[in-house]
């Protein structure tokens, strides 16, 4: 991607009501734009993000069986009533319409409901279970509070999965498969050291749900970590009968703050009986279906990244994530300077290495200021200099200082033979 075309632009102003340093740092580096509180567009940089986040996560959901599709954001008003969820006071963060035809709609805010009354038309019998499906779809709720930029917003992008299981046995296999899916997750998009399955409370169903939650200051959530064991308990459940339960000490246990990346919940099959979706089962009797609900924070999990990494020059992307993997900047216009910057950028494109070319011709300054605030992992400088010492000016985000490397190293460090 060529800087000089791309049409945003870095900024030093963020609006003025934005008090939250993920979003601040996101709005100036041109990966989102707010529309108002709560609600942010994704713009190139940051939509490369939020799909690259989705693809690791669809790798790992496709691996435990599961399949993708997309419910719709206009929903039913009976379904939820079925089951006591439609009404403001039960559900206090819906946003709703009304048809031409005067009938109500809700807009969706979970899919529970719907996904598992249209499952009634695909599930009849053993035979077809269990069943496993899943999305990314765009959720709106009506906050109260909107303070922590993309890690709360009034509309964001979540991954939920449902899972349609015969009994209970089959239920905690999927569940306990889907609990290491996630830590594979957070691991690969780099924030594993910080992640960890938080008990959280439960419903009707199961005393606890589990949580995921990544400890940072930014987080709205207070956890009680045991590090050792990698294991905490959310401060809802923080009592002294849960924590022998869990064979938890207190005194090992350390307070902080965290936000909630993930949620797993098993719903056992109360929501299938109210929603009746039952099956025969291979003993000819019928049963209602057991069901489990898991999701993971999309675009909370870009706030989270970037509160967790950035520095005090901008933001820091881990690889696996970040928008691209170098960032070229050419310093000066010389015939010399174009043609090996082009080159490199050739190169690297070819072998599909995403990179940020900085062709602005922009004072240096600015040029390293942005690549700082944009945060790509690696940064690559060509100029004048670099071209009469044969070598490359190779810099690591988060490193302190430059280094000069030749072509050979260049390839190398970028995973390309030469
Ligand atoms: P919270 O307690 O943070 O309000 P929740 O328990 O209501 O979240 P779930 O319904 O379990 O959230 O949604 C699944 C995941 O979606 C959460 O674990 C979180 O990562 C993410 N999420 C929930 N609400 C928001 C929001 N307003 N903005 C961004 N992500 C959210
Ligand atoms: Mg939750």
């Amino acid at each position: 991607m060529r800087l000089s075309q791309l049409f945003t632009k870095t900024s030093k102003t963020v609006p003025a009501d934005e008090t939250s340093r993920n979003a601040q740092l996101l709005i100036r580096a041109g990966f989102i734009y707010k529309e108002m509180a709560g609600v942010y567009a994704y713009l190139p940089l940051g939509l490369m993000v939020l799909e690259n986040i989705k693809k690791i996560v669809r790798e790992e959901m496709n691996a435990l069986g599961a399949f993708e599709l997309i419910m719709t954001n206009l929903q039913r008003q009976e379904l939820w009533e079925k089951t006591d969820r439609w009404d403001d006071n039960k559900v206090d963060i819906w946003f709703k319409s009304t048809l031409h035809s005067g009938a109500p709609i809700g807009l969706a805010w979970s899919h529970e409901e719907p996904i598992t009354d249209m499952m009634r038309n695909y599930i009849s019998s053993y035979r077809d279970l269990p069943a496993n499906v899943y999305q990314f779809q765009t959720k709106l709720r009506n906050e109260v509070r909107a303070k922590s930029g993309v890690m709360r917003g009034r509309e964001f992008v979540m991954k939920d999965l449902y899972s349609y299981s015969r009994n209970d046995e089959e239920h905690q296999k999927f569940y306990d498969a889907v609990t290491a899916a996630y830590l594979k997750v957070y691991e690969r998009i780099g924030i594993g050291d910080s992640t960890f399955v938080t008990y959280a409370s439960g419903g009707a169903f199961t005393q606890f749900s589990h949580e995921f939650q990544t400890v940072t200051d930014a987080g709205e959530d207070i956890i009680y970590l045991n590090r050792e064991r990698k294991l905490a308990v959310n401060k809802e459940v923080y009592e002294e009968e849960v924590l022998n339960q869990l064979g938890l000490e207190k005194e090992k246990l350390e307070e902080l703050k965290a936000s909630e990346v993930g949620n797993i919940f098993s719903f056992g099959t109360s929501k299938s009986e109210e929603l009746d979706l039952t099956f025969t089962d291979s003993d000819g009797k019928e049963k209602p279906v057991v069901l489990g609900s898991y999701g993971i924070g999309i675009t909370r999990l870009i706030g989270v990244i970037a509160e967790l990494f950035a520095d005090d020059k901008g933001l820091v992307w881990p690889e696996a994530v970040a928008p691209a993997k170098v960032h070229l900047i050419r310093i000066g216009d010389s015939e010399n300077v174009l043609k090996e910057a082009d080159e490199l950028y050739n190169l690297l494109t070819d072998t599909d290495i995403a990179v940020i070319y900085d062709d602005r011709n922009a004072r240096p300054g600015e040029m390293f200021a942005d690549a700082d605030l944009i945060g790509i992992p690696n940064r690559v400088v060509i100029s004048e200099k670099t071209i009469a010492s044969s070598s490359y000016e190779w810099k690591i985000r988060t490193a302190e200082h430059a280094e000069y490397i030749n072509k050979e190293k260049l390839l190398n460090l970028l995973g390309i033979s030469s």
